[in-house]
């Protein structure tokens, strides 16, 4: 595909494509090797301000139109997703850098989620119940809520997007959509995509710019009464607080620090390939990337090696070319925090087996590239074991038998995705009881979730709520409890027994 080179962008706002009122910009280059992308409206809250009132005024039409037909709207956008998959997947691979089978991966999601969402259309489903007095019809419904702030990171730039907007959407609610500012051209591609499928002025709104201004100034908003945010667990405490004071609806989708079981008896083959794919793709920058493997002291050894050789096969580049397996990191500032836990890891004791620098040579260097990186040697405690470090290394840890296994997997403060190898069905269920997170994989990675099963996490992952799946609805609506009395004479609940 024609990368855009300079090409300016804007916001989209009460259906009209607009410049910051500031008239700033920002530059969007790739972390591939340094190409610019784009120009993007640098905003602040005078452009929040616009783009809330337009979506305070759409949602009194908005919430009337019928269900089924806000779920026709996102039949379309499915549709047109599906139809621009390679487009937007060659784009991804430029502006946020990864690998072309991962960024395909990235837009199918939000193809699922665009047709599970539009068929919830047609449900919502609420409930009816018998009333404990005669005449009388009790129900209840999932109403909307209102405008919704969306702020979202780049490691996703098109699936996140679609957790979060679809079923903000099909349950009534309008938009205001942040996207990170290092992958902004591919929000805007979405809500093009978006406003192609038909949505009508003020439904969806984009502001770009930084999350100090934009995404604070949609936090704050006193007319924005839910906030879905995913980003770092910093991040989701500052959001919290700033919201506090108007009681927010936020919902928090944060860090993880994710571990691969093996137990003895695993099959090491698959094993080896789950944790290969688990740690290095995406270069090792998902919320659900295993970045701890637990292993059996029976297999570590073997275990290890196998990792190393495996990591040291893997061809870094850039993701839009065939032969690529690891593509770069995001920018500077997370090849220096990633570079960084290299250190610390060996400071702290801990085996550095392969890997452990920045990636050069056949033009890497105009890019953020990281080698995939093992350590081995690492105790439970060391910060690379506890700390999300978002790139491509693993720490490879040594156990006695599957109690301490799981101890150790559940001794993080974070709780998104787990995985165990085992042939033991015994051993599997207690590690589907016992794991602390929001998701458990048996014989597979910690990565592969899919849209119509909740996703999140539990302890610092996460506040209680969950994406996708018929989860994803009690977040984007309000309960309403009705009870119709046609008896014609006022009856009493608990007191005319
Ligand atoms: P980040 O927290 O820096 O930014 C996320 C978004 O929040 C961006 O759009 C940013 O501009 C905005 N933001 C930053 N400060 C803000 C503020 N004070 N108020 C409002 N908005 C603000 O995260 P990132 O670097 O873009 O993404 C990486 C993080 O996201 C990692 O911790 C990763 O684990 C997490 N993540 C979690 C999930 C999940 O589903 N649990 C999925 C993907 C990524």
């Amino acid at each position: 595909m024609a990368i855009l080179g300079a090409k300016t962008f804007q916001n989209y706002i009460d259906g009209e494509w607009v410049d910051a009122a500031s008239g700033e910009t920002f530059e969007s280059t790739s972390p591939a090797n340094g190409d610019a992308i784009g120009v993007f409206p640098r905003s602040s809250a005078a452009d929040v301000e616009r783009a809330v009132a337009a979506a305070k005024h759409a949602y009194e039409d908005w919430r009337l139109v019928p269900a089924p037909k806000r779920g026709e709207l996102l039949f379309r956008f499915a549709h047109l997703l599906s139809e621009q998959k390679e487009d937007l997947a060659q784009l991804m691979a430029h502006e946020m850098g990864k690998v072309l089978p991962e960024a395909r991966g990235d837009v199918q999601e939000a193809i699922d989620m665009a047709y599970y969402m539009g068929g919830e259309g047609r449900r919502l489903f609420g409930q009816t119940t018998p009333s404990e007095l005669r005449d009388k019809f009790n129900m209840s419904v999932r109403q909307p809520i209102g405008v919704v702030g969306v702020i979202t990171p780049w490691n996703f730039p098109i699936a996140i997007p679609s957790w979060k907007m679809l079923p903000a959407l099909v349950c009534g609610n309008t938009v205001v959509f942040k996207p990170a500012t290092d992958t902004p051209t591919l929000g805007e591609r979405f809500v093009e995509l978006l406003v192609e499928a038909g949505v009508s002025a003020g439904v969806v709104n984009i502001v770009h710019g930084g999350g100090g201004e934009v995404g604070n100034a949609l936090v704050q908003h006193p007319d924005v009464p839910v906030i879905s945010l995913t980003g770092s667990r910093e991040t989701g405490v500052e959001v919290t607080k700033t919201g506090a004071d108007r009681l927010k609806h936020i919902h928090l989708e944060l860090g993880g620090k994710n571990a691969i079981i093996v137990l003895d008896d695993a099959n090491l083959d698959l094993a080896v390939d789950g944790i290969i794919w688990s740690a290095f793709g995406t270069s090792g920058q998902r919320c659900t990337a295993a970045s701890r493997v637990i292993a059996h002291e029976a297999v570590y050894d073997k275990l290890v090696a196998r990792l190393v050789a495996e990591a040291e096969k893997m061809q870094l580049g850039y993701g839009w070319e065939d032969e690529t397996d690891v593509g770069p990191v995001i920018n500077q500032a997370a090849l220096d925090k990633i570079h960084s836990y290299t250190e610390i890891g060996k400071d702290e004791g801990a085996t550095l087996l392969t890997g452990g620098e920045v990636a050069s040579g056949n033009g890497l260097e105009k890019g953020y590239y990281y080698r995939p990186t093992v350590f081995g040697d690492v105790d439970p405690q060391m910060r690379i074991a506890q700390e999300e470090i978002f790139g491509p290394t693993t720490a490879v840890i040594k156990v006695r038998d599957v109690d301490q296994a799981i101890e150790v997997s559940n001794g993080i403060k974070y709780g998104l995705s787990s995985s165990i190898f085992t042939q033991d069905v015994n051993r599997a269920f207690r590690a589907m009881r016992d794991l602390k997170a929001g998701i458990t994989y048996i014989n597979a990675g910690t990565i592969g979730a899919e849209v119509h099963l909740p996703f999140g996490g539990v302890k610092d992952t996460g506040n209680g709520h969950r994406e996708a799946g018929q989860a994803a609805l009690d977040f984007f609506t309000e309960w309403k409890s009705i009870y119709v009395d046609y008896s014609g004479k006022l009856q009493k609940a608990q007191i005319d027994t």
